[in-house]
């Protein structure tokens, strides 16, 4: 046993065995803070042995950050406080970890018997972690077990508040994983939450423990990356990217899946949560436009962008009620006698005056989900004026664009042939346009939708070939009637020898599968010389025609054939 107590100031019998008995611990000490009376509950408690503290002063085994308040205390009391207010402290038991304390000191110095100061503290250590697996719970997400929405918030705003006294930039960055709601159909929902769980482990490694990655929700992430003065950020993001863009093993299957980033920085971009968040949301949004994988940092122009965005939503669900669409149609030509063979049919949208092009709205139509009734409205119009072209005489087909997700429409075989019963159009003059970003998400389920508006009669042809992912072998795999070859292919004729060749190799491929190919964007006699050569059966462009209404189209039907380049027959 170590030295005993140098001093005995409880003689009264009962007392002491009150004392001894107590859950909370009392300990007496001198003036300098000497411990010179400890109950026993301090050895079972703290764990340095029966009379542990004994002519010891304890300030030191008090936390660094609660140090200050308990000797700030301690002092009052010396100088004649006779009794403070309960302190909450940390005591560092002998094995080393932090017991929770709730003090009250009482000056008994001048108390005949004792002649100390009285400190008496309970252990509040299961309160203390009860409360904090209580905040942990309200501020983190259970699945990734990242701070939530709330907590990112909090430790936001102190970052903000940091960098404003040091000077120093934070970066917000806002992730977003392309395609989830696909891959989480694919995996089912366990294997989405286990997808989750992992990006989630990914990107805290890649930040320095410093740094705040939380949940922002479902499949969004945010990381704060404070004091960002010292590190690049756009190096911090690539790294990233390249992170997440390894395949994650999800119950031993490898699964891919890249990462949008959006990057807002205070001051320049936002000096507040809320704005930074924002304005890095906007750049996320930039950046899954911009295509998979990739990062974009925040402009001010994404935030009219943004507003603007509201503004022709708006405008497009007004334009949906009173029929505010029109159509025009641009022909598709016979290379070999230049006779109109068909035509497509172009949306045309007049916003408050303006003439809004498909390229602005149609992205925003898509994403609001409009599309499927503005799509439906624009069928509805095309089959009717191919149907109305038909009783005057005029043969050709009618190509209506689908967008993606207008091709997913579960009921669209089922709407596509109430229509074509309505206007009394023939399947087969109905050709629908579908891009390759169409069936580059699931290319099975795909290839079988494509097989069941076939089984309809209609034509299917594929859009802006060679811009998105597909390959040749697409060619082959899907069963489609039409393969349209984007114009920025066909721009590059004559000049640029790359794009001849590749042009050339599909018009082959093409007429050898008996898929009929259609150039787009043919502007100059000499593409069309160029293409006539390589077998192209059809041609569209400013060089034959631009989009007209329908009343000019009719016209141009009527007349003899475009006229025929000399010596191309
Ligand atoms: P797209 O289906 O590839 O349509 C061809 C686009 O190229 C049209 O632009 C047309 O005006 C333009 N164009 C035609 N010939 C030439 C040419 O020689 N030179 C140049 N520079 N351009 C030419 P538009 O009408 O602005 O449409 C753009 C895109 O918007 C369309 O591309 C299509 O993807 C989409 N779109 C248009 N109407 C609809 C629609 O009703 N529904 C859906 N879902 N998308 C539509
Ligand atoms: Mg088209
Ligand atoms: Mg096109």
């Amino acid at each position: 046993m170590s030295d005993p107590p140098l001093y005995t100031p409880l003689e009264d019998e009962r007392f002491r065995a009150l004392v001894q008995n107590l859950a909370d611990i009392i300990t007496i000490h001198r003036e300098d803070g000497t411990t010179i009376f400890e109950s026993p509950s301090a050895a079972r408690i703290l764990g340095y042995g029966p009379n542990g503290l004994i002519n010891r002063i304890p300030f030191d085994a008090i936390h660094p950050r609660d140090r200050p308040a308990v000797q700030a205390g301690f002092r009052a009391l010396v100088a004649g406080l006779s009794v403070t207010d309960p302190i909450e402290f940390r005591f560092r038991h002998a094995e080393g970890r932090w017991i929770h304390l709730e003090g009250v000191g009482t000056n008994l110095l001048h108390e005949a018997g004792i002649g100390g100061i009285v400190l008496t503290s309970r252990d509040i250590t299961q309160r203390k972690l009860a409360e904090q697996r209580i905040r942990h719970v309200a501020h983190h997400d259970s699945l990734t077990g990242l701070p939530n929405r709330s907590l990112l918030r909090d430790r936001l705003t102190q970052a903000l508040s940091r960098a404003r006294a040091r000077d120093e930039l934070v970066a917000v960055l806002f992730a977003n994983l392309d395609r989830f709601k696909a891959i989480n159909d694919s995996l089912g929902h366990r294997g989405g939450d286990e997808l989750l769980r992992q990006v989630a482990e990914r990107l805290r490694g890649c930040v320095r423990d410093t740094d705040t990655v939380a949940r922002f929700g479902g499949d969004e992430f945010v990381a704060v990356l404070a004091g960002a003065a010292d590190l690049p950020v756009a190096v911090a993001v690539q790294k990233i990217l390249q992170v997440c863009a390894e395949p994650y093993d999800v119950d031993g299957q490898p699964v891919v899946v890249g990462t949008s980033i959006g990057v807002a920085m205070h001051p320049g971009d936002g000096r507040d949560p809320d704005t930074l968040l924002r304005n890095a949301d906007a750049a996320m949004s930039a950046a899954k436009s911009a295509g998979p994988g990739t990062f974009r940092f925040f402009t001010s122009d994404l935030n009219a962008r943004a507003h603007e965005s509201l503004q022709i939503e708006a405008g497009l669900r007004a334009a949906i009620q009173n029929g505010g669409f029109q159509l025009t149609y641009q022909p598709k030509v016979d290379l070999a006698t230049h006779a109109i063979r068909g035509a497509e049919a172009l949306v045309r949208w007049t916003h408050r005056g303006f003439n809004v092009p498909p390229g602005v709205f149609i992205p925003i139509a898509e994403e609001s989900g409009l599309i499927v009734q503005i799509g439906e409205q624009v069928l509805e119009k095309a089959c009717r004026q191919c149907a109305e072209w038909r009783r005057q005489g005029f043969e050709f087909p009618i190509a209506v664009n689908l967008s993606p997700r207008q091709f997913r429409q579960q009921d669209l075989p089922a709407t596509i042939a109430r229509l074509l019963e309505q206007t009394g159009l023939p399947p087969r003059c109905l050709e629908l346009e579908i891009t390759e970003s169409t069936f580059i998400e699931d290319p099975d389920a795909v290839a079988a939708d494509i097989a069941n508006l076939r089984r309809l009669g209609v034509l299917i042809s594929i859009d802006d070939f060679g811009t998105g992912f597909a390959s040749l072998n697409y060619i082959r795999r899907f069963a489609f009637d039409v393969l349209k070859i984007d114009r920025s292919f066909i721009e590059g004729i004559p000049r640029e020898q790359g794009h001849a060749a590749i042009v050339e190799a599909v018009i082959m491929l093409s007429n050898a599968l008996g898929i009929e190919v259609v150039a787009e964007g043919v502007e100059t006699a000499e593409q069309v010389a160029v293409l006539s050569a390589y077998g192209c059966g059809l041609a569209q462009g400013y060089y034959f025609s631009p989009p007209v209404t329908a009343e000019e189209f009719t016209a141009l039907a009527t007349q003899r054939p475009f006229a025929l380049l000399p010596g191309f027959v």
